[in-house]
């Protein structure tokens, strides 16, 4: 997918880009080719398949989300900005938090929101784990999302803490969405949550599947929880 069609196909779905969100995407793709060289940011590097696997399937959460409000996100494991840098390109007003587990990669969000001019953007280094217990971030945000970082069972226990009660929860998923959601049914459950929604697509141009998965925050997420960190994924809640 090339800019051009980029732009396009976002426009099917009601996102049209000014020309200064247009350099932005163009800037965001220099700049992580150029510092993909002297650090691990990505394994896709051609222009077209980081245009249509990292932009464009970050934004496909807005295709199935109201992002037009002025919103406060958590993106847990954003690792090279990953899904929140395109939804803040596309949608200025949204006040983004960014944890990552990788001091070199939260290097890389402080340079590349430098050079895109973003406001509105905070970057920790640190755990989820750690993160959900901090009272600073614990209940606070509209909307936790999250994008290749744990199994369904796993990610719950690290996202889950840190909404709003009556906030929302969207893991994006591959083909596996499904089959790990009905693994993620009693964490969910346990950590407040209740499932809202399963959104099944393809990405345009290729045929390969994805699944948004959208959670309700329904009550307070019980102390315990964030365990500490490692153990989510040690002995997930299934
Ligand atoms: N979300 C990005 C994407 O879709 O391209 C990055 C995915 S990368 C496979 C997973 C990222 O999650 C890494 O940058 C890693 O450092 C981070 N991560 C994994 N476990 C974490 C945890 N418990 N707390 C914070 N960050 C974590």
């Amino acid at each position: 997918m090339n800019p051009t069609e980029f732009s396009s196909e976002l426009q099917k779905q009601g996102i049209i880009l000014s020309d200064q969100q247009k350099k932005q995407f163009s800037i965001y793709f220099q700049t992580l080719i150029e510092w993909n060289e002297k650090m691990n940011l990505t394994a896709l590097t051609e222009e077209g398949d980081v245009y249509l696997k990292h932009f464009y399937d970050s934004i496909s959460a807005a295709f199935y989300y109201d992002f037009t409000k002025k919103i406060n996100i958590c993106d847990v494991g954003a690792g090279a900005g990953f899904p929140s840098i395109p939804l803040k390109i596309c949608f200025p007003h949204l006040e983004i938090t960014i944890v990552d587990s990788l001091k070199k990669r939260i290097g890389f969000l402080n340079h590349l929101a430098e050079e895109l001019e973003l406001e509105g953007v905070h970057f920790y280094h640190g755990r989820a784990e750690d993160f959900g217990k901090n009272k600073q971030f614990r209940g606070k945000f509209d909307l936790v999302l999250a994008r290749a970082v744990a199994r369904m069972s796993v990610l719950s226990e690290l996202c889950l803490p840190l909404c709003k009660k009556e906030g929302h929860f969207i893991a994006m998923k591959g083909a596996q969405g499904e089959e790990e959601l009905n693994n993620a049914k009693k964490a969910i459950k346990t950590l407040g949550g209740r499932l809202s929604d399963t959104y099944l697509f393809n990405l345009p141009k290729e045929d390969s599947e994805r699944t948004i998965i959208v959670i309700d925050k329904e009550k307070d997420t019980p102390k315990k929880y964030p365990r500490k960190p490692g153990t989510p994924n040690r002995q997930p809640i299934e």
